[in-house]
């Protein structure tokens, strides 16, 4: 058993509370690669922000788990070598479809989980998620749950269509699985084709527009459970500049398309204290890289274009931070 406070990490608790009470959100950004998790703590520390860094069943089918964790573990050190004295980072399991998953990440230092029993009837959701709960308290493990189904995949997880989280459904379900946030659905989608054309409409310069979160559902939920921690997932905005530099330097992703940041923006005021930020990193990693090797044709070290997508995602990671989430300086 290892456990996350060995590893300098923290829960989720302190800083959810913290978040829904000053209307900001803590950034939930996932990695796979070490770039990916120094752009994040750059990112971090030159902000002063708490942050989750979150691992989906693909990045540990991709880099093995304990190879990811001592990554976080290395992220705390290396926030404190950058000059911040206490960081606050989080080491979170993403999409959690199992109880075996989950307890496996809890003896092995995460400090949060995610269990997603989404797809199932509502009772065996609360069964699931409610088993999860009683083992990760049992070490000060925070357990995040999901109600309501987002379309798009991302990894293993695929929905052909959205179901909106029922707000009669919250109060029950938060009482009786003991989670400590709750994963919901108001149209947000995972991936970076969050929504056909078709789906859009088009605004005068002829870019697509995706149709509105519906904020009447948050609303809802957030009268019936005040004070709740709201999780987004499926949050990418899909920068267009990032597109149109993958697409320009060989790539080719026709009508990629995200969630609106001013929504996002709005969105963070509320209740809602983690949105999830996968696919923008990705893009942003992909951009710089194509960029970088179209432009030098003759460069084969990958420290060459990693440098520059790490770059490339630490801009980003700080605008989400500083101009969406409003999580900058809440260490
Ligand atoms: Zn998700």
């Amino acid at each position: 058993m290892v456990s996350y406070k060995e590893l300098g990490l923290v829960n989720t608790k302190e800083m959810f509370a913290k978040a829904v009470a000053g209307g900001y959100a803590i950034p939930a950004f996932n990695f796979n690669t070490m770039e990916q998790m120094q752009a994040i703590v750059m990112a971090a520390v030159e902000t002063k922000s708490p942050v989750i860094m979150q691992v989906s069943k693909g990045a540990r089918a991709y880099a093995n788990g304990t190879i990811l964790r001592n990554l976080a573990k290395g992220a705390v050190e290396y926030a404190k070598e950058l000059g911040c004295e206490n960081p606050q980072i989080v080491l979170h399991l993403d999409h959690g479809d199992s109880f075996e998953i989950c307890k496996e990440c809890i003896d092995n230092g995460f400090s949060s989980v995610m269990i997603d029993g989404s797809h199932l009837p509502f009772e065996e959701n609360i069964a699931l998620a409610k088993k999860v709960v009683d083992y990760a308290h049992q070490y000060d493990v925070t357990v995040e749950a999901e109600l309501g189904v987002l379309a798009g995949v991302e990894d293993e997880v695929s929905a052909a269509e959205s179901h909106y989280t029922q707000p009669e459904e919250v109060i029950e379900f938060s009482q009786r699985t003991g989670c400590d946030s709750l994963a919901i659905s108001i149209g947000t989608s995972h991936g970076a084709y969050k929504f056909t054309p078709a789906q859009c409409t088009r605004n005068a310069e002829g870019i697509l527009v995706p149709p509105p979160l519906a904020f009447d559902i948050l609303h809802a939920i957030e009268e019936k459970l005040p004070g709740f921690p709201i999780v987004l997932h499926g949050s990418s905005s899909v920068p267009q500049d990032e597109v149109a530099t993958i697409n320009k330097f060989g790539g080719n992703l026709p009508d990629a398309i995200g969630i609106p940041e001013e929504q996002l923006r709005e969105a963070s005021k509320s209740a809602v204290c983690k949105i999830n930020i996968d696919s923008d990193s990705r893009l942003a990693m992909t951009a710089a890289i194509r960029q970088h090797l179209a432009e030098h044709p003759d460069h084969f070290d990958p420290r060459q274009y990693l440098k520059p997508a790490r770059e490339n995602m630490k801009k980003m990671y700080i605008h989400k931070i500083v101009n969406v989430l409003g999580s900058d300086n809440k260490l």
